[in-house]
């Protein structure tokens, strides 16, 4: 399995069986997605140390900030092709409203990239 694919199943490197969150968590109340902390088909841990997650904290920031570029781009768009007169201030806040309803997204999709990235078969 590719990585594109394994990120985009959100399943174990290992087996590819078990989902690695098993709570994808709520931005509007708040609730913090829950991983797994092993896979329950092949054993893998996903918790592989502590503070190896710090690192995934950089992948969702570049998340964010790709996130935000492309409510920046769909602006010049839709002013410069459509004729809207889509301000900064209305911009601003529709970055903040994406930003906030992805922010569980993009928490998941960091930690499942970070493992993915340093996942090597023959660890265990
Ligand atoms: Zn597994």
């Amino acid at each position: 399995m590719s990585y594109i694919n394994k990120v985009l199943s959100g399943k174990c490197p290992n087996c590819g069986k078990e989902k690695l969150f098993h709570d994808k968590g709520n931005p509007i109340t708040f609730r913090m997605p829950k991983m797994t902390k092993e896979c329950g088909s092949c054993g893998y841990n996903f918790h592989r140390e502590t503070g190896f997650y710090f690192g995934a904290m950089y992948v969702s920031y570049a998340l964010t900030v790709a996130e935000m570029v492309t409510v920046m781009v769909l602006r010049l768009l839709l002013n410069e092709l459509f004729g809207t007169n889509i301000s900064m201030l209305q911009a601003f806040i529709a970055i903040v409203v994406v930003v906030f309803v992805l922010w569980t997204f993009n928490y998941r999709v960091a930690r499942i990239m970070w493992l993915n990235m340093f996942y090597k078969k023959d660890e265990e």
